[in-house]
C-alpha cells in the first residue's frame, strides 16, 4: 500500500520544519485593514519561503483565508485588505455572513467543513467552492440543488489522511471508488482533493498524511474519468501550512494566522474532542 512507503520522497532537504501548533490560541487579534494587511504579507512570505525550498513556483499555491467564528467586521477588514474568497467551516454561519454582506459582490465563498444532505441547498445557493465532499448522498443533493439554480460549484473530495475516527472523510482505500461516480453530478466540478492532517507537534507525522494525500492523488489521476481534474490539494493551516507546501498543497486555508486566536476551541468545529490537548504540550 502506497501509504506506507518511502516517506521522504522529494523532501529530505525540508524534513525538519517544525509544526506551529505551539502557537494555537496565541495567535494576536487582526483589529485594523493594516493588522490585516501585515498578516497576509507574512503568511505569503513564510509561503513563498516554503515554496522556495521544495523548488517550487510560489504562484502554485492558493492561500484560502479562513474566517469562521469572526464576526462580519473583520471579514469586511480581511476584504478590505483585499482578501476575495474566505473559507468558513459551518454551513448555516457562512450563508448569514453572505447575506449579510451582498454588497461586497466580488467576495466569493468556499464551504470547508462537512455538510448534511438537508443544507446542500444553501451551499448551492451561495458557495463558490466546496472543499468538503466525501459521501454521494450530498454529491446527489448538491447536484440536484445546482442544477435547479443553474450554477456550479468546484469541488475536493475530502480524505481521512491521519485514521482519526474523530475526522471527516473518505478512507484512502475508497476514494477511487467514490471518483469514479462523481461524473454523473454535472453540476460538480471536482478539483482535487482536501485533508486536515493529524493535530499534532510531531512534524514527521504531520507530513504523512499530507504525503498520503499526495501519492493518493498522483495514483488517482491515472485513472481519472474523463472531466475529473484532479490537480488540486488543499492542504495546510496555520500551525502547518509550511510543510504542507513542502509536500505539493495547491491550496492552504489559513485561519489565526490571519485572523487571530479563535475564542472557541477547535472541538466545537471538529467532532469528538478534535485535535488531543496532548499533542499541544510542548516537549
Ligand atoms: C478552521 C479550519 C482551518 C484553519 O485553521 P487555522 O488553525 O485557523 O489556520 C483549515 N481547515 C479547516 C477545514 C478548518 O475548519
Amino acid at each position: 500500500m502506497f501509504a506506507t512507503q518511502d516517506t521522504t520522497g522529494g523532501t529530505a532537504q525540508a524534513a525538519d520544519t517544525l509544526t506551529r501548533h505551539d502557537q494555537h490560541g496565541r495567535y494576536p487579534q487582526a483589529e485594523t485593514v493594516d493588522d490585516f494587511r501585515h498578516n497576509l504579507a507574512t503568511v505569503q512570505a513564510r509561503m513563498a519561503a516554503a515554496c522556495r525550498r521544495a523548488g517550487r513556483d510560489p504562484a502554485s499555491v492558493r492561500l484560502l483565508p479562513v474566517s469562521k467564528t469572526k464576526p462580519e467586521s473583520s471579514l469586511r477588514l480581511a476584504h478590505a485588505a483585499g482578501c476575495r474568497m474566505l473559507g468558513e467551516n459551518k454551513v448555516q454561519e457562512a450563508f448569514g455572513k453572505w447575506e449579510a454582506m451582498q454588497d461586497l459582490a466580488d467576495l466569493q465563498w468556499s464551504v470547508i467543513g462537512h455538510l448534511q444532505t438537508n443544507k446542500a441547498r444553501l451551499v448551492a445557493r451561495f458557495a463558490s467552492e466546496f472543499q468538503a465532499l466525501d459521501n454521494l448522498r450530498v454529491a446527489e443533493a448538491l447536484d440536484r440543488r445546482l442544477q435547479a439554480e443553474g450554477r456550479a460549484l468546484d469541488v475536493f473530495v475530502q480524505v481521512n489522511t491521519s485514521g482519526e475516527a474523530s475526522k471527516y472523510g473518505l478512507p484512502p482505500d475508497e476514494v477511487q471508488g467514490f471518483v469514479q461516480a462523481l461524473p454523473a453530478f454535472s453540476a460538480l466540478r471536482v478539483r482535487g482533493l482536501m485533508t486536515l492532517a493529524l493535530f499534532s507537534s510531531e512534524a514527521e507525522r504531520v507530513r504523512q498524511c499530507f504525503v498520503l494525500l499526495r501519492r493518493l492523488r498522483d495514483q488517482l489521476r491515472q485513472s481519472a474519468p474523463a472531466g475529473i481534474s484532479l490537480d488540486e490539494l488543499s492542504m495546510g493551516m496555520s500551525g502547518d501550512f509550511e510543510i504542507a507546501i513542502e509536500e505539493g498543497a495547491t491550496v492552504v486555508r489559513v485561519g489565526q494566522a490571519i485572523f487571530g486566536a479563535r475564542a472557541q476551541p477547535d472541538s466545537f468545529y471538529w467532532p469528538a474532542g478534535g485535535p488531543d490537548p496532548a499533542a499541544l504540550a510542548l516537549p
